[in-house]
């Protein structure tokens, strides 16, 4: 597993307005990869590139709300909103999704008509 392919995969990504995405998502197009290390990655571009949510779901798997900060979500008991159980928040059943920061979205589509005609190779220094 490769950064500069994740690099790749999220500026794809924007370019085709997906949103609202799980590192699973991209786990499907990257070689040997691995989940905690793409999911670090994704969390150190939060503020940059990305945005980061908290999905809590009810013990039957439906996502019953969503926070920015972990430490929004109350452990206690509450009525999940698609199905009406009673349960309490499992910290194991909190899952992380990003989405692209709007400035990044138009960064990326921006860029694809720029060209660096004028961009030439440096000229290496002499280290003495
Ligand atoms: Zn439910």
């Amino acid at each position: 597993m490769y950064i500069y392919d994740i690099d790749d995969l999220l500026v794809e990504m924007a370019k085709k307005d997906i949103r609202h995405f799980s590192p699973y998502f991209l786990c499907q197009y990257i070689k040997d990869c691995n989940i905690e290390q793409i999911t670090d990655y994704l969390l150190s571009l939060v503020n940059k590139n990305l945005i980061v949510y908290y999905e809590v779901q009810c013990p039957n798997e439906h996502s019953d709300y969503v926070v920015k900060d972990p430490h929004d979500i109350v452990m206690e008991p509450r009525e999940c909103q698609v199905c009406g159980e009673d349960y309490i928040p499992d910290p194991s059943n909190i899952w992380v999704a990003f989405d692209f920061m709007p400035s990044f979205v138009e960064h990326v589509k921006k860029n694809k008509s720029r060209t660096y005609t004028t961009l030439k190779p440096r000229q290496m220094i002499h280290v003495r």
